[in-house]
């Protein structure tokens, strides 16, 4: 049982991003960059499946720049066998990174996918729904529990009325959602080995996928700023002000 994991490079989740002066972006330059958090929860999912002997090896795959070595060399120090990089020079649009995925699938032929949820810098929550698309395979969005079986794999979604339990036949695509399980901390002594582990580097041409940009970017821009709240005396105050100068009641 093989297993293909996908670990986005962005801007760590504790770093507060602005725009660029010329609202083009968002500013990385000098910004801490760390994995994807729902990648490092799919990473740990796939580990968790070949530590309790459902799996025999986890490959880990980024599409980026060359920097996304280093979310990849952390996936090998939390358990990935190997990894690839596809490396392209900017930063591809979900459909872009889900057909280099699919090229991915059909030259390592893994039984499961499993990718995060969504990436925190752009929030599309596109990507897995668009490969499983495009494989004709099953999809198990939003995962919070997954067991494995030799042909099938139930997977229960946080969906929006509560949980839902589905069996997808393998292969199959899966999304890591926040509740999935808590990754470990990666400890030093792993993260030397993990220098020693294969990463091979593509470029799309190898994958004979050619990436075209459908999306254009027309202002990045910070939310406006919220004003300051009033504090009301009582119930016949505040009914009065969403009467008379809200006009919502
Ligand atoms: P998105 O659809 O952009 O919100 O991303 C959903 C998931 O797809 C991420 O959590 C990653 O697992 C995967 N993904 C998206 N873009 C990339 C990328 N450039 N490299 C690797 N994985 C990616």
């Amino acid at each position: 049982m093989k297993i293909l994991v996908t670990v986005k490079r962005v801007a760590d989740y504790n770093v507060k991003v602005y725009p660029k002066a010329d609202g083009s972006d968002v500013e990385i330059a000098n910004v801490k960059m760390s994995m994807n958090p729902f990648d490092e929860i799919a990473v740990e999912e796939a580990v968790r499946l070949k530590e309790s002997g459902n799996a025999t090896e986890i490959i880990a795959a980024s599409i980026g720049v060359s920097q996304c070595q280093e979310v990849l060399r952390t996936a090998l120090a939390m358990g990935a066998d190997r990894a690839i990089l596809v490396e392209t020079g900017a930063a591809p649009e979900p459909l872009a990174v889900a057909k280099l995925l699919k090229a991915l699938v059909e030259r390592e032929q893994p039984d499961l996918v499993i990718l995060g949820k969504q990436a925190i810098d752009g929030d599309c929550n596109q990507t897995g729904q668009m490969l499983a698309a495009l494989l004709g395979w099953g999809q198990g969005a939003f995962a919070s529990k997954l067991t494995l079986g030799e042909q099938e794999t139930e997977v229960t979604r946080e969906i929006d009325g509560g949980l839902e339990t589905l069996i997808l036949k393998l292969p199959a695509v899966v999304t890591a959602d926040l509740r999935l399980n808590e990754p470990r901390y990666v400890k030093l002594p792993n993260i030397i080995k993990a220098k020693k582990k294969l990463l091979t580097t593509l470029s799309p041409g190898d994958l004979d996928t050619v990436l075209a940009a459908q999306l254009t970017t027309l202002k990045v821009a910070e939310p406006p700023k919220r004003e300051a709240g009033i504090k009301v005396a009582d119930a016949a105050e505040l009914v009065a002000k969403l009467r008379n100068d809200v006009k919502v009641i």
